[in-house]
Parts: C-alpha cells; structure tokens; sequence
C-alpha cells in the first residue's frame, strides 16, 4: 500500500486534488469524482469505514484531520481531545491506496482568529447535543463549510453516529445548494455494542464497562418499540438505572425527517438518541426504531 500524501496547507490540497482530477481526465476520460471524509483524527474503524464508502463512490478521496476550535465549549475538552496525526496517517495507508490527507494547524484555518462569519444550523442545532454545548453546531457547520470550499468535493461521507451533525449538514448542503451529496455510514461499534469513538480511549476499565450502558438502553428502547415510544424509553430509562458511573443528559426518540421527538402515536421510523457522562467522557449513540 502507499502511504498517503499529506497536506498542511489550503493551497496544497487545492493544488493535489487540480492534479489528480487532471490526470484521471486526461484523454477524454468522463469527470472524476472527488469524495471528503471529514474527521478530527484519533482514527479508529468507524473513521475507515466512512474512508471505504470514499472509495467505492469515488476516485479521488480526501481524508481531513482537524480537531475544529470552533466547535469546542470548554477549553479542557478541547485540549484533552486527542491528537495522533503519524498513527492516523499510518492507519490510513494499511486500508487504502493513493488517499490524500488533509491536517491544517489553527492558524491554516483560522488566520484572523475565529471567523466573524458562521453558519448556523437553526432551532435544531440549539437541541440535544446543541443545548448541552452551546454554538458547537454553528462551529461544525462552518468547518464543514470552509472544508466543502476548500476540497470542492462531489460527495462527503459522515457517519450515522453523529446523527444530529449529519442531519444538519444535510439540510445545509439543501438550504444553501452546495453542489455535494452526503452519504451515511452506520455506526461501527466494538464486539460488546459500545460505539466506536475516539473519547473511549479517555475511558477508565470501570468506565468503559459501565459505558454499554447506552448501547444496552438503545437495544432495550429497540425491543420495546411495539409497545410504542413511552414504553421505548421507560425501557432505556431501566437499562441505566443503576449506573453509578453514568449521568444521562438526555434520552429522546425523534423523527430522523425532522429531528424532533414524536409522540406516543407516531408510526414508522424513528430514532432513539441517547448522550451521557461516563466518569468525565461524554459519549452519545443512536438506534434506528421502527413503529408498527
Ligand atoms: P469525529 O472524528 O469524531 O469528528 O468523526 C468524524 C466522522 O466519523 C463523523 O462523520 C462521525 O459521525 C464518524 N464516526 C465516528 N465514529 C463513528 C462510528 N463508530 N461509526 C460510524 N461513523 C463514525
């Protein structure tokens, strides 16, 4: 396998994404299609499955490695969150051939401090992960943005586990016609039903037990749904009773259309979104219901 190519500044990546487009269309070849799998690095298989979706809708695949300030309420969180660019880049070379990465400083991004201009993601991105961390989806939106810019991709793949980010990254390609499809990926999780996720390595042996808890409140939410959605998440609720080490911040089940919580008639899909405290790490997950 080749090691990736990685670029730290906004014209090198403009300028290897111009050339490999122009060497896979030369001679009349039809256009190549350029796929972004933006990431804060602390890379792990979620992150890999996001990067081969990239390469089965794509010929040209961005990898970005940014852990974004902007997104970022509390300084702590920001300067724990972990950076591992050499393992990062390495891994990525032992899955695929001929990726570019894409590892900007601050300063690359952010020249005059934090930008003036932000895009916000509305009503939606002040629920859930948004009223536990105020502005962090405004932050996500304009990173996404400037790297939508930057990159120019035709696609961009994000994973299902964020399912808030992703919903609201869809609506902003609709609501301001940036010219990209956004493909999901399902959630990757360990062999014990805990989401993959960079903050897990952060989690403590006891920790990391107790942290299946959110998966097994998913699980007990998902074999309730026939009895509908107050019974979903009574049954959630129980999973966690008990959980010294876990403090729930919220439990909901919401329409994956619009992304607010439906009522105890609702039929057809939905999606229980669950986001705790795990001894200092804080973890969220997601699972799809269906309502007969
Ligand atoms: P992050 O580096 O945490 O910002 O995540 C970068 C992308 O990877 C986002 O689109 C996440 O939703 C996705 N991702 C992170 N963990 C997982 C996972 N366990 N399964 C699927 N996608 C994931």
């Amino acid at each position: 396998m080749t090691q990736p190519i990685v670029e730290h500044t906004i014209a090198g990546i403009r300028e290897r994404v111009r050339s490999a487009r122009a060497e896979i269309e030369t001679g009349g070849a039809p256009r190549a299609r350029v796929a972004l799998v933006p990431t804060m690095g602390a890379l792990h298989a979620g992150h890999l499955a996001l990067v081969e979706r990239a390469r089965e809708v794509a010929d040209i695949v961005v990898v970005s490695v940014f852990v974004n300030p902007l997104q970022f309420g509390e300084k702590a969180d920001l300067e724990a969150y972990p950076r591992t660019l050499d393992s990062d880049v390495e891994l990525l070379g032992s899955v695929a051939d001929g990726l570019f990465v894409f590892a900007p400083s601050g300063e690359e991004m952010y020249p005059n401090g934090f930008p003036a201009t932000r895009v916000s993601g509305g009503a939606i991105a002040d629920r859930f992960e948004g009223r536990s961390r105020r502005g962090h989806f405004d932050g996500v939106l304009t990173v996404v943005s400037k790297l939508f810019h930057i990159v120019g991709p035709d696609v961009a793949v994000f994973g299902r586990k964020d399912a808030q980010q992703a919903f609201l990254v869809e609506r902003m390609v609709r609501d301001l016609d940036f010219p990209i499809t956004i493909e999901t990926v399902e959630i990757v999780r360990e062999d014990d039903g805990l989401a993959r996720s960079s903050r897990n390595r952060r989690l403590g042996s006891g920790e990391r037990i107790a942290a299946l808890a959110l998966s097994r409140a998913l699980e007990a939410a998902a074999s309730s749904a026939d009895a509908g959605i107050d019974a979903a998440i009574a049954a959630a609720q129980s999973a966690l009773m008990g959980e010294r080490l876990v403090t729930l911040d919220y439990l909901a089940i919401v329409d994956p259309t619009t992304f607010t919580p439906v009522d105890d008639g609702h039929r057809g899909r939905a999606l229980v979104l669950i986001a705790a405290d795990v001894g200092g790490t804080r973890l969220i997950d997601n699972e799809s219901i269906y309502l007969r």
